[in-house]
């Protein structure tokens, strides 16, 4: 590289006008040698952190990362940039990996990407101990969290870098949130004395949108059409039958929807994730085992037609959209049956008692975030420790705000209803009783004579199924999953019964019911959708001819602003973000071209 100053290299090798958050204060604090903990969020820009100092240090630098596939797509994208990366591991064959051990012994690289197993050979360790190394980076640094789902046992041994090479700067960088794994990244790495770097965890052109159950997969068909017509996007179910019927159903409407999940082929489920990652508009009908290792900027929404278990899975799965910073969508359909589904799979799992609390106790908060009255994102980002502003303006409650109802009777008589009722009947029976309907079960019990029975009959039977619904999802009121979804009294019901605690619900219509389309950041470029398909295109072209996905040639963002801009010249398309000296070389002529047939 010519340049070693961090500007220069982000201008001239990434193609970017300047930095972000606080990217440029850790950049130089690595090229100044020290060490560092980074907490970014996805998508954040956490690579730039430790590629930029790689260049700009003497020496190589060692980059420690858990998957194949995340290796592959850093290696791919630094290559397009001109810059010397390889990766060393078991997807090379004899040939290739000997090539690059000896691009590594004799120095002519930048960075070398590894799994911390390679790392730890002792052949490794002594290769790199003969020569300058210039930083170490451990990427996805949470793998050494037993607690996490990505827990990685190699990361544990990490801390020998520390000893063996007390003077190399080290970099961990993570998008987890809870602080707990944060401290056990400083202490199994032996990084207690590292500067920390915390950005928001706010992820602003992520739009969320949570609706009641009502025919889920129209629901889902509905928000596909009108917000994300053309787009990839991820849609998470919890049952194998569920991802195959989901998928089935979105391709006979047309769709490129692909199945993934434990009960395909290792063959089958490796074609549609390259096929999702290789090609345009493609949809992943997916249990919640697709993802980790997912790099691809350009997911434009994330469905999730069955609520996941904890605000942390909900947010680790949805970040997976719009890593490209540009707008996407956070899409959730939730119903009773998903509170009493869950439930009974942490009843009945193997985990021991303290275990079971705290997974319901993680449930109920997420119920609580569903359906709550309030910003989602306010919610997401206190549950981590972050204070934020009143409305975002980029949510369904703050764009379509929810009417709420003093419902503090209407509590108290619902739980009297499954009180007096002897707690052995579910929402649907209850509801009955109260609106005091003529059937015939009512009579045969002898429910039309206690005191409840017709009491809430102004208030409806939908709207009595939703009172159980929310006094459920507050932890009111407890499915017997043995009893067959009965609902039965706690003792958090006092509140309600003895206590007389105020309650609101929320009302389940939206005031303006028409503004269906909530995502109402659109992109900030100005471009006509026929110049950007025809980018799309040449795009493609270029990508297949490498073998390499098209966001490995520029993302969605440099093509939107390319259609925008229409560049006529060279000058003009240097200055495109994300065109830097290399892809100016490579591609400038081809889309110049392209750009002069359009006008
Ligand atoms: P993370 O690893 O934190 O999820 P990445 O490093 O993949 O995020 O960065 C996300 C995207 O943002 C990438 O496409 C990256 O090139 C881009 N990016 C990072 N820093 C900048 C910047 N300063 N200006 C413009 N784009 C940036
Ligand atoms: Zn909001």
């Amino acid at each position: 590289m010519d340049s070693k100053n961090p500007n220069q290299i982000l201008n001239s090798v990434f193609g970017y006008d300047s930095f972000r958050g606080n990217q440029e204060e850790i950049i130089q604090h690595i090229i100044d040698g020290q060490d560092a903990l980074v907490l970014m969020p996805t998508g954040g820009g956490k690579s730039i952190c430790y590629q930029i100092p790689a260049i700009a240090r003497q020496g190589i630098a060692i980059i420690i990362s858990p998957l194949i596939a995340l290796m592959q797509d850093q290696v791919q994208s630094l290559k397009q940039l001109g810059v010397k990366a390889e990766f060393l591991n078991s997807s090379l064959n004899a040939s290739e990996s000997y090539n690059v051990k000896s691009a590594l012994r004799n120095q002519e690289l930048d960075l070398i990407y590894v799994a911390p197993e390679r790392l730890l050979l002792d052949s490794f360790l002594d290769t790199i101990s003969s020569i300058p190394i210039s930083l170490f980076a451990i990427d996805e640094a949470h793998c050494v969290s037993q607690w996490g789902h990505d827990f990685r046992k190699e990361y544990l041994k990490l801390s020998i870098l520390h000893q063996r090479f007390p003077d190399v700067p080290r970099i961990a960088l993570t998008a987890t949130a809870d602080v707990p794994t944060q401290n056990e990244i400083r202490r199994q790495l032996g990084l207690e004395d590292a500067k920390q770097f915390l950005s928001s965890f706010d992820r602003p052109n992520i739009n969320y949108q949570v609706l009641l159950k009502n025919n889920p997969k129209k629901q889902l068909l509905d928000f596909i059409k009108t917000e994300h017509e053309k787009d990839s996007g991820i849609v998470y179910c919890l049952s194998r039958k569920k991802v195959e019927q989901t998928a089935d159903w979105l391709c006979d409407n047309g769709y490129n929807a692909l199945p993934y999940h434990a009960g395909l082929s290792s063959k089958v489920r490796e074609k549609n994730q390259s096929r999702f990652i290789n090609e345009e508009s493609i949809i992943i009908v997916a249990t919640i085992a697709f993802g980790m290792g997912i790099d691809k900027p350009d997911v434009r929404f994330v469905a999730h037609l069955n609520i996941p278990k904890s605000i942390e899975a909900y947010y680790q799965e949805t970040g997976r959209a719009g890593r490209d910073s540009l707008p996407s969508s956070a899409f959730m359909v939730y119903g009773f049956g998903d509170i009493a589904t869950l439930r009974s799979m942490i009843d009945s799992s193997t985990s021991n008692n303290e275990r079971k609390r705290i997974e319901h106790q993680k449930l109920t908060t997420l119920l609580g975030f569903a359906e709550s009255t309030s910003c989602r994102r306010k919610i997401l980002l206190n549950y981590f420790g972050e204070e934020t502003v009143e409305k975002c303006n980029n949510c369904d409650t703050c764009l379509s705000p929810v009417e709420t109802w003093d419902g503090t009777i209407a509590a108290q008589q619902a739980l009297s209803a499954a009180y007096r009722t002897g707690q052995r009947f579910g929402a649907g029976y209850l509801s009955d009783v109260l609106v005091g309907s003529d059937i015939d079960r009512i009579k045969q019990f002898g429910h039309n004579t206690i005191p409840t029975y017709g009491i809430g009959k102004e208030v409806g039977k939908t709207q009595w199924t939703s009172v159980f619904r929310q006094l459920v999802a507050a932890g009111y009121l407890e499915v017997d999953i043995e009893g067959f979804g009965s609902l039965k009294l706690n003792e958090k019901s006092k509140e309600i019964l003895i206590e007389k605690k105020e309650i609101h619900f929320r009302k389940d219509k939206r005031k303006n019911k028409k503004s269906r389309n909530y995502s109402a950041k659109k992109s900030s470029f100005n471009y006509d959708e026929a110049t950007f398909e025809k980018l799309r295109e040449k795009r493609m072209q270029l990508a297949k001819a490498q073998n390499v996905p098209p966001y490995i040639i520029f993302h969605d963002k440099t093509l939107q602003e390319m259609a925008e801009v229409k560049p006529q010249n060279i000058e003009e398309f240097s200055k495109i973000t994300g065109v830097g000296q290399s892809k100016l070389e490579k591609y400038g002529r081809d889309f110049l071209e392209m750009l002069s047939e359009q006008s």
